[in-house]
């Protein structure tokens, strides 16, 4: 048998499961970042274990929002810039988020944060987190 018959016999449905488990990894990797969200929202945690950064992405994912613990202020990181592996689960970021204007005020690197949750998006006057997370308390 050639190649190329194997490719006419089996081509469409190798395709057809290669397809069905690319759906099937997004669909469980976006339903972890809900479950995660939801025990974060919900019970403020814990963090551990959570989805990693490329499962996070894969399922929708492309932010994680955190709270400034020095100026209450909510903000969004973009998980597809983070120079980390792909690997790296999303709680490890918390020690490594350093808030800018809590910072520079400081004048050392400012990094005590709370992760809230993943979001789709980033946080915009569109998207309010309170109008996104309705189960969120702040
Ligand atoms: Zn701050």
């Amino acid at each position: 048998m050639s190649t190329k018959s194997r490719e006419y016999l089996f081509g469409s449905s190798v395709r057809a499961k290669s397809d069905e488990a690319t759906r099937a990894r997004k669909s469980a990797d976006r339903l972890a970042c809900e479950a995660w969200n939801a025990r974060m929202l919900g019970f403020r945690g814990p963090a551990q274990p959570s989805p990693a950064i490329g499962d996070a992405l894969n399922g929708g994912y492309g932010y994680l929002e955190v709270r400034c613990l020095g100026c209450n202020t909510h903000q969004t990181v973009a998980l597809g810039i983070i120079r980390r592996p792909k690997t790296t689960p999303v709680h490890e970021l918390e020690r490594y988020m350093r808030c800018k204007e809590c910072s520079e005020q400081r004048r050392y690197p400012y990094k005590r944060s709370q992760l809230i949750a993943l979001r789709p998006n980033k946080i915009s006057a569109d998207t309010p987190a309170s109008k996104m997370w309705p189960g969120d308390r702040d």
